[in-house]
């Protein structure tokens, strides 16, 4: 038996200046593919772990997740699809680690292309997808794959439990014990992703509707709050469910989908994240720290790396710095110019340099001018970390060259990539204890509070101009469908 197991991840912001050429990707091929994964938390890794001791023979053509960005590189799409078309034809089964919301400058439904592709090159092979819970999920999709399954926590959490479940599902397949249909219910609704975490609200009662629903023998039910920082016909909620290939089982998962559409469109507008001015979160923030003994966290969410951020605007830190706020930790910052100046200013050099604000937000509109800061190199490292907290647990990552940059009022760790902090190693690698600080300013909007959450006080949501804002007044759609909530109200 041999299975063809791939990673291919990328969240598309397709208003990000954040280019996605095939080096963002950090590939890699073959046996190399294999052994990245092992022992890391990914819906690979279990794809891996099923297919061993079911005895296949693996086939690993490729392993490659970038940060989301802007449009993947044409090149770059082509290049990791076809390894994985190539490999599909003469194996039996097929599992994909996939994002959901890749769009690439010559696809715009990333997934759904790549899987039709598959089918075509290996017809009749039972092909089994885990997803990201922010999947903007397509036909194209829904028709190719056996066996679609998706995060069901954000914070993610649950990647490797996702793969294990399409995994299991899809051998059970392959060993003749069972056949699967995948039945959707898409939503004409563009959830904000400060509103899809499963910690609270109705996305976690839609996930426990979920839950509810594989209680009761359905194989696999998944909610995608879907990306809606996407330019594209469908960047909404949809609810897929994988269901027994009968005409029973065919009625029950439609009906299920149904149902919990039903239910999220009842509740459609707590998906809907209203964005407070600035000032007036900073200004909660500050009442919150007044004899707190643990900081207060700062989430600058419109900046945040992980949905397409620049992860260099300065507009949290210069309205909280005018508002009074003091000792702030801030990071990371990614200013690569900034660092090469820092470092060759070298550790305990009194520097003024212009910060951030570098890269310009076209599609937006919006182009910003650096903040001029005078301030003390502290520490420089190489940035690099091993993760310890519950996301990509045990990874090592790669800040690039990174600097401490003291200013006072704030101790901002400047690196030479973006980063999002997910990990108190973001703060360490440079000696700073990021609860020893009154305020921590982070980049962020989910990924931070698994580990930063409980060494806090308090966490404020502050929104800014970027292109990761929740303020959709500021993003030019063009592609979308219409009516679509809530951007038509109905
Ligand atoms: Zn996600």
């Amino acid at each position: 038996m041999k299975i063809l197991i791939a990673r291919l991840n990328h969240e598309t912001n397709t208003f990000s200046p954040v280019p996605t050429p095939l080096e963002a990707f950090a590939p890699s091929y073959g046996e190399a593919a294999c052994r990245d994964n092992l022992g890391m938390r990914t819906a690979m890794a279990a794809f891996i772990d099923l297919a061993q001791i079911a005895g296949a023979t693996l086939v690993t053509p490729v392993s490659a997740m970038a940060n989301p960005s802007g449009p993947v590189q044409a090149q770059a799409y082509d290049d990791l699809t076809e390894r994985i078309v190539n490999a599909a034809p003469g194996c039996d089964a097929i599992l994909l680690d996939l994002h959901g919301a890749m769009v690439a400058e010559n696809s715009a439904d990333g997934e759904g292309d790549l899987l039709a592709r598959v089918r075509a090159a290996a017809p009749g092979v039972p092909i089994g997808v885990a997803l990201d819970l922010h999947g903007n999920i397509t036909q194209k999709i829904i028709d190719n794959a056996d066996v679609v399954v998706g995060f069901k926590t954000y914070p993610h959490v649950d990647m490797y439990e996702t793969g294990e479940h399409a995994g299991r599902l899809l051998l059970a397949m392959l060993q003749g014990q069972a056949r699967y249909t995948v039945r959707w219910h898409q939503l004409p609704l563009m959830s904000h992703t400060l509103r899809s975490t499963t910690l609270n609200g109705a996305m976690l009662r839609a996930v426990q509707s979920a839950r509810d629903a594989e209680c009761e023998d359905v194989p696999a039910v998944t909610v995608f709050a879907g990306f809606s920082l996407a330019d594209i016909e469908a960047p909404c909620v949809s609810v897929v469910v994988t269901g027994a290939a009968t005409p029973q089982g065919v009625a029950a998962a439609q009906d299920v989908a149904d149902r919990i559409a039903e239910q999220i469109w009842a509740d459609r507008a707590q998906f809907v994240y209203d964005s407070e001015p600035l000032a007036s979160s900073l200004a909660r923030a500050q009442a919150l720290a007044v004899g707190a003994s643990r900081p207060v966290l700062l989430l600058d969410h419109s900046d945040n790396c992980m949905s397409g951020g620049t992860c260099d605007t300065m507009d949290v830190l210069q309205a909280a710095l005018s508002q009074g706020l003091q000792d702030i930790a801030v990071g990371p910052l990614c200013d690569a110019q900034a660092v090469q100046a820092l470092v060759q200013a070298g550790i305990g050099a009194e520097v003024s340099i212009a910060l951030g604000n570098k890269v310009a937000l076209t599609q937006l509109g919006i182009v910003k001018q650096p903040m001029p800061v005078r301030g003390t190199v502290r520490a420089i490292s190489d940035g690099e970390y091993t993760v310890t907290g519950p996301i990509y647990t045990g990874q090592r990552c790669c800040m690039g060259r990174t600097v401490l940059l003291d200013i006072g009022v704030a101790r901002i760790v400047v690196t030479e990539r973006p980063h999002e902090p997910w990990d108190l190693g973001v703060f360490q690698c440079v000696g700073v204890d990021p609860g020893a600080h009154r305020f921590l300013l982070l980049k962020s909007r989910m990924y931070c509070r698994p580990v930063f959450e409980p060494l806090a006080h308090a966490l404020v949501e502050c929104d800014s101009p970027g292109v990761t804002s929740s303020d959709y007044a500021l993003f030019p759609f063009a592609q979308v469908k219409h009516p679509v909530f809530p951007l038509d109200q109905f």
